[in-house]
């Protein structure tokens, strides 16, 4: 009998999954609580899969062979827990596309950073001429990918709940940029279980396997200790030279992955194109991964010269009165607007808030005191911030909307400023994402 396939969510990973499962032969169902999107519906009808929204079907679900599930849905769900009770075997769409193709995987990990990483490494090893994809997290399913073509190379991002429902799946080179607190809740409030699914990405590695990390992170380092992996390890650091491995000195960024040095890979920091420190980290990990792939150093270091960065991550937007304005939207959680926060070096006005995770401000203030002039808060709910900043800045004061938050700031800033939109929060109380945060604060700024 052919295999039944059953899908639970249809965004981007249950389309490609049912494209690729549709392709491979199985019997495929589609299961979707909400509505699906019309376009991910054309592509349905297009290949002939069959699905039902706005419900779940028991008799069509709980009789799978085997279930692909969409990362958003958690563990606690109903039908995840009636499919276990049956000993269903679910896994993700990463998992699935693994099992057809031969393509070496990159992998990146991390709290923060993925994106940034991901679309690095895609640009260096494509700019060397590799037959390479790109899918993931970032946004395209690697399903997708892997019935549509071809490839040698498959630059992954992963988020911890992908992860999740891995199990056979090899990372050629993982990369793991860093290991800070978020998302607990899905993670029953336990930090070890969130690190613990960080390092799932280690979990089938073998002795010809690169594993790359920052040794600069804490957690990265004690948890690794902890483990027995089989990869050869490559970390990367700001303060400690490595060998192997990436770090800076003398303004240089240095690449070293043998007893050899004169194989050394250098490049002065001032001329990468991300800026920060925490983009210094991200281009150590891509240019140690591409020097581990024999890439030329010319082309990398090229690669990292002429990088776009991609949209809502410390973006430079405009400079209207002598005010730089910089949309990092992205920056939904305390450390990443920490990363924000140390690379400004002009007088400050930050534009902060949103729906609150649970956020510990404490590692904030000390570079609140030295870098912000004034907050102004976008969100509904801002006692937290009022509470955490109050007293470190000359002003502080409550906006309700991106062109609000940004009249304001511009009112404020003098010739010289910075207005540094990086909310450490998530968006959904004033936008639908934070992409349309950042795109409405982008549009408010343009019409200064
Ligand atoms: P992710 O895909 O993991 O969410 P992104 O590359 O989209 O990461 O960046 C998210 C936010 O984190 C942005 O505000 C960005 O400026 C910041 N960031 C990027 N790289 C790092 C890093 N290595 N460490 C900490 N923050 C980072």
């Amino acid at each position: 009998m052919t295999k039944r396939i059953v899908i639970l969510g249809c965004g981007e990973s249950g389309v490609g999954a049912a494209m690729l499962a549709k392709q491979k032969g199985f019997d495929v169902f589609v299961s979707d609580g909400g509505k699906i999107a019309d376009h991910y519906k054309q592509e349905l009808l297009q290949y002939e899969v069959a699905f039902e929204e706005g419900s779940h079907t028991a008799a069509l679900i709980l009789n799978a062979d085997e279930v692909i599930k969409s990362p958003g849905i958690p563990e606690k769900n109903e039908w995840v827990q009636a499919l276990r009770e049956k000993n269903v075997s679910i896994i993700n769409e990463i998992e699935f596309a693994s099992r057809y193709t031969q393509a070496k995987t990159i992998c990146i990990t991390g709290t923060n950073g993925k994106t940034t990483t991901t679309s690095l490494v895609y640009h260096l090893l494509k700019k060397a001429g590799l037959n390479v994809a790109v899918a993931g997290n970032i946004g395209i399913s690697m399903c997708r990918m892997v019935a549509a073509g071809s490839y040698d190379y498959f630059v992954l991002e992963i988020s911890s709940f992908q992860l999740d429902d891995m199990y056979q799946f090899k990372a050629d080179i993982a990369v793991l940029c860093n290991i800070t607190p978020d998302h607990l809740d899905r993670y029953n409030y336990d930090l070890q279980n969130y690190i613990a699914s960080k390092f799932r990405i280690s979990q089938n590695q073998t002795e010809d396997s690169l594993f790359i990390y920052c040794s600069d992170d804490e957690l990265s380092v004690a948890n690794l200790a902890m483990r027995k992996g089989n990869a050869r390890l490559l970390p990367f650091s700001f303060f400690q030279k490595n060998v192997p491995g990436a770090w800076i000195a003398n303004g240089e960024l240095i690449v070293q992955l043998d007893e050899n040095q004169s194989n050394q890979f250098t490049m002065y920091t001032s001329e990468l194109v991300l800026k920060g420190r925490h983009n210094a980290y991200n281009s150590m990990a891509a240019a140690m991964l591409a020097q581990a792939l024999d890439i030329r150093k010319d082309v990398i270091r090229e690669g990292l010269t002429d990088f776009q960065n991609v949209e809502h991550r410390l973006e430079y937007v405009a400079t209207i009165r002598g005010v730089d304005f910089i949309n990092d939207s992205k920056a939904t959680n305390v450390n990443s607007a920490w990363y924000a926060l140390e690379s400004m070096d002009k007088p400050t006005i930050w534009v902060v808030g949103g729906v609150d995770k649970g956020n510990d401000y404490e590692m904030l203030k000390e570079l609140v005191k030295e870098k912000v002039r004034i907050i102004v808060c976008l969100g509904v709910d801002n006692t937290r911030i009022h509470e955490a900043f109050g007293r470190d800045v000359d002003m502080i004061l409550n906006t309700g909307s991106a062109q609000e938050a940004v009249h304001v700031a511009s009112k404020l800033a003098k010739p010289g400023e910075t207005v540094l939109l990086s909310p450490a929060c998530a968006s959904f109380d004033l936008f639908k994402n934070y992409e349309d945060r950042g795109r409405q604060f982008k549009a408010a700024v343009k019409n200064l």
